[in-house]
């Protein structure tokens, strides 16, 4: 088939390029879990998918606990993956949790580690998936807004500021603007933009491999090889959506820079170089919609992401063409359908 990506910015512009480069399939709801395993397959192929590693490194990702009631939580949540046959999340001692993480602060009481995950350079990856597009013949077409959708006949018609384009499928992937795009279509996609921040230290000494999150409390916190430290994990800001702005709220920042020097009390001095944000779309259950609309033929929904897409992204890209040249996808997305949000399902 022949594919054409219009993109009313430039490929990376807003939260696929700007994020945390997390790739983690730790702590996904159940439904996601199909879809992150298939992905991270994905993510250890990268160069050989794209050309280019992405950056990605699998240096693992835990998640850790801060009190013997936190422990409980991580008992009972590796219990209900193994419950459905899901063994990727392994649950650690506080020992083993050291061994990893000899840096981390001593009243840390256990673990779940995944030695697969890891994290990646976000706007190296979208590039090399933009390239790798483009040499199998994706048409890429930025500062390309679309304006108006319509089906007429058995074709789509896709008004934007370089002309009317005419295709028998279509796909919403427009981020925080899907919903928007898809009301035009009188269909409710439940797509609600927000923003989410960051923060970049400076350079240090390198002290720490694997991505690390809390359990009682929002945080992601990994060193780049560059030295530097990026802070980050649903650290909530606000928007103004029409100017495609995230807005950087401080307060936000120094509670999780609080949470940081609880974690890693060394690092209780060091400065922070800069801090981004970015426009995410999240919808109410905090997992994406991929799957088709329940109202209009040969339309595909791949948007909402919630906080959680850039490791969703390699999956998610190939389910949507399985949907499109198969009818169907080979990994159980059925969870993340648009149907959930009928009421009565
Ligand atoms: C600060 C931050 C940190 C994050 N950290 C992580 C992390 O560590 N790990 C993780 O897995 N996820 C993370 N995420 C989430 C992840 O980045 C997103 O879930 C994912 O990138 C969403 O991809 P998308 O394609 O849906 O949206 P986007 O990447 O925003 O792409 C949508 C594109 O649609 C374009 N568009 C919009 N309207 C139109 C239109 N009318 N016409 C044409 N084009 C249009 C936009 O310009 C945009 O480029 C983070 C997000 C942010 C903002």
């Amino acid at each position: 088939m022949r594919v054409a990506v219009l993109e009313s910015d430039y490929c990376g512009r807003h939260a696929s390029g700007v994020n945390a480069g997390g790739v983690r399939t730790l702590g996904r709801p159940v439904a996601e879990i199909p879809l992150t395993l298939a992905s991270s397959e994905l993510w250890h192929q990268m160069d050989a998918l794209t050309g280019d590693s992405g950056g990605f490194v699998a240096q693992g990702q835990i998640k850790v606990s801060e009190t013997d009631d936190e422990i409980k939580i991580l008992q009972e949540r590796v219990a209900l993956l193994q419950s459905h046959g899901f063994h990727h999340e392994v649950l650690i001692d506080k020992d083993a949790v050291h061994e990893i993480v000899p840096s981390i602060a001593s009243h840390v009481t256990a673990g779940i580690w995944v030695k697969s995950d890891g994290f990646a350079l976000p706007y190296r990856s979208v590039t090399a998936f933009r390239r790798a597009a483009q040499a199998n013949g994706a048409l890429v077409l930025e500062n390309c807004p679309v304006t108006r959708v319509n089906q007429s006949g058995s074709s789509w018609q896709i008004t934007s500021s370089q002309g009317t384009f005419e295709s028998e499928y279509l796909v919403i992937s427009a981020g925080a603007w899907s919903g928007k795009i898809a009301a035009q279509l009188g269909e409710s996609v439940p797509v609600t933009p927000g923003g989410l921040m960051l923060m970049v230290t400076q350079r240090l000494p390198h002290f720490i491999d694997p991505v690390v999150g809390a359990t009682g409390r929002g945080l992601s916190f990994k060193q780049f090889d560059n030295g530097t430290v990026v802070i980050g994990g649903e650290l909530n800001c606000g928007i103004d959506i029409d100017e495609a702005h995230a807005e950087l709220d401080f307060s936000g920042l120094a509670n999780s820079a609080r949470i940081v020097s609880d974690l890693f009390p060394f690092l209780e001095q060091i400065s922070i170089n800069r801090a981004w944000s970015g426009v995410e779309g999240f919808t109410p259950d905090h997992m994406p919609v991929i799957g088709p609309s329940l109202t209009a033929s040969k339309l595909i929904y791949a948007c909402g992401f919630s906080s959680s897409g850039f490791q969703l992204g390699p999956a998610s890209g190939r389910a949507v063409s399985e949907l499109i040249l198969d009818g169907a996808s080979q990994v159980d997305i059925s969870g993340l359908s648009l149907s959930r949000f009928t009421p009565g399902n």
